[in-house]
Formats: structure tokens, C-alpha cells, sequence
């Protein structure tokens, strides 16, 4: 499982590389713990902000479950980013789409446990997170 001092927060959003470091340093500060647990797929929210089958919602939410429940995750951040390759829509509607599955996650995990909607946008050459 997991030793005493190994303490995770949960990321639930897209696979591109680009923004997996900002989303890390958000949560480590945010949550105070050391490692993500990184649930992902490209476009993710696009995916699930739009009536996914249910064996890939399944699958999302076993993951999500296994962080919260083995490895007492301490908090939950849902990400979307500019210019995704598996979700190319406009910003706004991504930022919806990102409160939208927030919204869904906060359904199926226990009511104390913060699910931090985010934005990752391109600032410069750095990525950086944007609370929504
Ligand atoms: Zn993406």
C-alpha cells in the first residue's frame, strides 16, 4: 500500500505532458502531500462532460475511488488546459466542461473531500494553473 509520510493528492484530467508539473506543484501545495495519482486520458473532461459509456466512467471512477480509499488522497483537482489536442474546443466551454466534471466527481466521493476544478493555461513558455 502506501508507507506513513507517502501522502497523495488525486489529478484527474488530460495526458498532456505540458501540464502534469504545474498540476503537481498546485496539488503539493494546495494538499500539503507529495505525489499525484494521475487519472487521465486525452481531453478527459471533454470525454466525461459529455455522457461517456459507462464502462469508461466505471473505469474513471475506480481509479479515483483506489486514490481516495487506499491511498487517502486529500483532495481531488480537476483539469482541463489551452489548446488540447484530445479536447480542441474554446477556453470557456472547457472551463464549463471542467466545473461540469468537478460537479460529477463530487457525487461519488466522500462529502468532506475537496474537488478543485482548474484551468492550465500557457503563459509565456511556462504552464500555469488557474482556479475556476
Ligand atoms: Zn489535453
Amino acid at each position: 500500500m502506501s508507507d506513513l509520510g507517502e501522502t497523495f493528492f488525486t489529478s484527474v484530467g488530460c495526458m498532456d505532458g505540458r501540464v502534469q508539473a504545474p498540476i503537481e506543484a498546485y496539488g503539493q501545495a494546495r494538499y500539503h502531500v507529495l505525489y499525484p495519482d494521475i487519472i487521465t486520458e486525452a481531453g478527459l473532461v471533454g470525454i466525461l462532460a459529455n455522457n461517456p459509456n459507462s464502462e469508461l466512467l466505471d473505469a474513471i471512477k475506480k481509479k479515483i475511488l483506489i486514490s481516495v480509499e487506499k491511498h487517502h488522497s486529500k483532495g481531488i483537482i480537476v483539469h482541463g488546459h489551452q489548446h488540447c489536442a484530445g479536447n480542441p474546443i474554446e477556453d470557456n466551454s472547457h472551463k464549463k466542461q471542467t466545473k461540469k466534471v468537478a460537479e460529477i466527481v463530487r457525487g461519488f466521493v466522500p462529502s468532506g473531500l475537496e474537488v478543485k476544478p482548474v484551468f492550465v493555461i500557457k503563459n509565456g513558455s511556462s504552464w500555469v494553473v488557474e482556479e475556476l
